[in-house]
Order: structure tokens, then sequence, then C-alpha cells
């Protein structure tokens, strides 16, 4: 039995959603013309009660339409320094828009208020860059998962508000914070310009991701879409996926955090782990005391076992559960992680 935890984009459709996919009344939908992309699109939009939504084939090319939409080349964005924006969009946010980013050093990848104000280059001072936007992702990938307090959140639009800046939300695992939190789309609707939220990974989707914001603001995300090439036709069978994934596979995530709490609680009892950082949701970070064994050593144990997890770099080691698996994993996965 091969456990593979390096990733929540590992997981393949179910049989049930396989059979959506393929009952999906499809069209062509660079003339939007495709029903069942066209009926996800606005239950998605009227979830985070925005005017639009539009369907992106992955997480990336939403986000970077969204910086497209906010800002002008030679402009600044503000994120925190783990950002996936920043880190893992193969650079971007300088090709695709000509935007530079101002780098905060938040915490576990989350960013305080006063951090983003203090972060704002004077709008009069024409020597440095203008900031027009100021990105956040929930939960944070590369800060394990973690979940914002909404009241920062509030306190980060307040900024924005007051120095003229949009606000965009990278949720490519929101679903994960919603119901980790017990929070709703509509709250996060409210908040933010636009949102970027994915069915690839925790939802359980082969492709899809979705883009929301008001009309005005989302008037060019077509056309940006249509220049980054991903303009695509039937994909009504992507879309049935996702709406399949809504009706089906949301309330178990809870599921996943819960199994991830388990593996920590394992994990800390092993004498030679470091570190395990809190977990939240789905994502467990730790590192490996290296005196007692190498991170590398470690991994190749658990490949000898047929488990499957990748590194971070600076030492820290990632696991990620997911709707692939299953309890009989779980069950196996501790009894491994026990007698290393
Ligand atoms: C996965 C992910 C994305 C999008 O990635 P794609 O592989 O392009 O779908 C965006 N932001 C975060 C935080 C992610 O984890």
């Amino acid at each position: 039995m091969k456990i593979n935890l390096i990733s929540d984009t590992v997981t393949k459709p179910t049989k049930e959603m396989l059979e959506a996919m393929m009952q999906a009344e499809v069209g062509d939908d660079v003339f939007k013309e495709d029903p069942a992309i066209n009926a996800l699109e606005s239950r998605v939009a009227a979830l985070f009660n925005k005017e639009t939504a539009l369907f992106f084939p992955s997480g990336t090319m939403a986000n970077q339409t969204a910086i497209k939409l906010h800002t002008q080349p030679a402009e600044q964005l503000i994120c925190d320094k783990y950002a996936h924006i920043y880190n893992y969009e193969g650079g971007g946010v300088s090709f695709n828009s000509g935007v530079s980013c101002k780098l905060v050093d938040g915490h576990r990848g989350m960013m305080t208020a006063e951090q983003v104000n203090a972060a704002i280059n004077p709008p009069d001072f024409y020597h440095s860059p203008l900031t027009t936007l100021v990105s956040i992702e929930n939960t944070t990938n590369k800060g394990g998962g973690a979940c914002w307090d909404f009241e920062e959140l509030k306190k980060i639009k307040a900024v924005c508000e007051d120095n003229n800046l949009k606000y965009h939300l990278d949720g490519a695992r929101l679903w994960n914070a919603l119901v980790a939190k017990k929070e709703t789309t509509q709250q996060y609707g409210d908040l933010f310009d636009t949102i970027s939220i994915c069915f690839s990974k925790g939802l359980g989707c082969p492709v899809g991701s979705v883009l929301v914001g008001d009309k005005e603001i989302m008037q060019k995300a077509l056309r940006v879409r249509k220049v980054l090439g991903g303009g695509m036709r039937q994909a009504g069978f992507l879309a049935a996926a996702a709406t399949y994934a809504l009706d089906h596979h949301l309330d178990r995530l809870a599921d996943d955090h819960q199994k991830a709490k388990e593996i920590g609680g394992v994990l800390e009892k092993l004498s030679f782990i470091k570190k395990v950082e809190p977990i939240e949701t789905n994502i467990i970070i730790f590192e490996i005391n290296e005196e007692a064994l190498s991170a590398d050593q470690f991994l190749k144990k658990l490949l000898e076992n047929n488990v499957h997890i990748i590194g971070m770099g600076q030492g820290k080691l990632r696991i990620v559960t997911h709707l692939d698996y299953s309890d009989a994993m779980h069950e196996a996965f501790l009894k491994i992680l026990k007698k290393l």
C-alpha cells in the first residue's frame, strides 16, 4: 500500500465524481456557452456574495489574473515572505504584471495590520514604487496550514481602505480555513476585492480554480485569462467535478484535519523529532533533530515503508492529509511512525 502524503493535490477523482463529470452538459466556454461552467460560476459567485466568478485551469492563473487586474507595471504589492504568489508562481508577479513584491516578515505566513501599514510606500514619494495591492493567503501553505484571525483581516482591510489599496485573498485552501474556524464564504466575500479558490486540493478535483470579484474589477478578467492561455472549450466536464465536490467533499475536510492532528501527536513523541509546528488544518510541518537522524535518512526510512512526504528546505519536512488518505492508510502510517 503506497501512502502518498506529499500534497493534497495527489488525489484522483472518485467514481461518483467521475460519473458526475461524464454527465456534464457542456458547450464552448470561450463563447461562454458551457452550461456546466456557467452554473458553477453563478454558484460560486453567490456563495461569496460577489457579482462575478470565472473558472481557471489553475490557482496560479487565478492569482496572476487578480494581480494583473489590480495593478499597473512598476507598482508594488505587499505580501508575507512565505506567500505562494512570491515563492511558488515562477516569478509571475514580475513576468505577467511587471510588479514587485514588498515582503513582510510575518508569523507562519501571516502579517499584522501594523506590518502592512508600515510596508506601504508614501504615495507622493515618486522614487519608490507605488503600493496598490495587499495579498494574503488563507490557509497559509508554507506557514503550515495556519488560519488567520478574522479580526486581523478586518484590520488589514481598514488599512487598505485608508490607503486606497486593493485587497486580494489567495484562498487555494480557504475551504480548510472555513471548516476549521467555522467561518463563511460570505464573510470573506464581504472583505476582499478578489478571492481565488482551488478545487484541486482538499476538494479532490483533478483540475480547477475560480476567481470571484465584483463586475467592475472582473470586467478585464476574461481578457487576461485569454492572454494567459486559460480560455478552455468544453471545460464543463471539469466544472461538474467542482460542483460535485461542493456538494460532497466540503464537510469531510474536518476528517483530514483530525488525521493531521493525530499524526502530529505521534511525531511529537518521537525522540528524533525536534519540533512540530501547531496543526490547525491538513498540513503538518516539522523538523528533525539532525544529530540523531538526518532529514534525508528519515525520508529514506519512510520510503522503505512506502510512505512519501517531502522536504520544504531549511531542514523542514511536510506532510499533507487528503481525500485519498484512507482510514486504513492512517492506521498503517501511525504504526510505521511508532516503529521507526
Ligand atoms: C496550490 C496553491 C496555489 C495554486 O497552485 P496551482 O498549482 O496553480 O493550482 C495558490 N496558492 C496557494 C497558497 C497554494 O497552496
